[in-house]
């Protein structure tokens, strides 16, 4: 894919790294994206429900190119804010870039902000439009005061000191304004940002395609029986996009955090 111009990633929570890094190398991707929840180890595994599961991803964190002694794929790893970790960010990124000198990102992403009205909304659009009973939406809210002024201000001020270390990213609004728009009106998309929708998809383990990563209910193709051109050409993601270009993202996508552009540490 590489070799043809298409940038591709590869997400995982890392319990199988060590397992397929040599699979991961083959593969020839652009970017490798780890999630880490905590640089607690007790409190990442609690998370995820897997004892151990912090060590064994730390230890194989950049088995994908160091073995090989090879620059490629560009490794992150990635934390999800959420209202009872705002105090954890500058442990965390201190923690990994003093681990793993040799990382390329520590993002801090804004989490995902659906309430019970935007997820009915999405939900209507699947099914009345496109004939699909979306699942993805469900569960995962936020309640509109998960995140208080005085939290939006702490947020605030870790994001600016965090955009002056190497290497860091966020994902997200990092002013002050952005961040209580973005928590205090969810139903609000961003003015003039697009969904990566109108440059890709998202391949899924069993081969099918899907729109969205975060919310994978309409499904383009598959893999198996379908080249990717066909795929993206084909009749179901026309219609998305054009779908998309009508009315913008509807109800738990318009508050997606990757319709901010990400915005890297001032500090390269
Ligand atoms: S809603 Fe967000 S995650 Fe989903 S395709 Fe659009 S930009 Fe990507």
């Amino acid at each position: 894919m590489r070799k043809r111009g298409v940038w591709t990633g590869f997400s995982t929570n890392g319990l199988l790294l060590g397992k397929y890094h040599e699979r991961i190398l083959d593969a020839d991707i652009d970017m490798l994206s780890v999630s880490i929840d905590s640089h607690y180890p007790e409190v990442h595994d609690n998370i995820r429900g897997l004892p151990g599961l912090y060590e064994k991803t730390c230890a194989h964190l950049l088995d994908s190119r160091t073995r090989k002694g090879l620059s490629r794929p560009s490794v992150k790893v990635h934390f999800t804010i959420l209202p009872g970790n705002i105090d954890e960010m500058r442990g965390y990124y201190e923690t990994f870039a003093s681990r793993f000198p040799e990382l390329d990102m520590i993002k801090f992403h804004f989490p995902r902000f659906a309430t019970p009205a935007m997820a009915e909304e999405y939900a209507r659009v699947l099914r009345t439009e496109f004939g699909v009973e979306p699942t993805s939406h469900l569960g995962n809210f936020l309640n509109i005061d998960s995140f208080s002024d005085e939290d939006c201000a702490r947020l605030h001020r870790n994001l600016q000191y965090l955009l002056e270390q190497p290497k860091a990213s966020v994902t997200g609004p990092a002013d002050l304004e952005g961040i209580l728009h973005y928590f205090k009106s969810p139903d609000l998309p961003p003015k003039g940002d697009r969904c990566a929708c109108f440059k890709s998809m998202t391949v899924q383990p069993d081969g099918s395609v899907v729109n969205c990563a975060d919310y994978p209910d309409l499904v383009y193709g598959n893999i198996q029986s379908q080249s990717l051109l066909e795929i993206w050409e084909g009749e179901i993601a026309s219609r998305w996009r054009a779908y998309l270009e009508r009315h913008g993202n509807p109800g738990v996508l318009a508050r997606c955090s990757r319709l901010y552009p990400g915005i890297n540490s001032k500090a390269e």
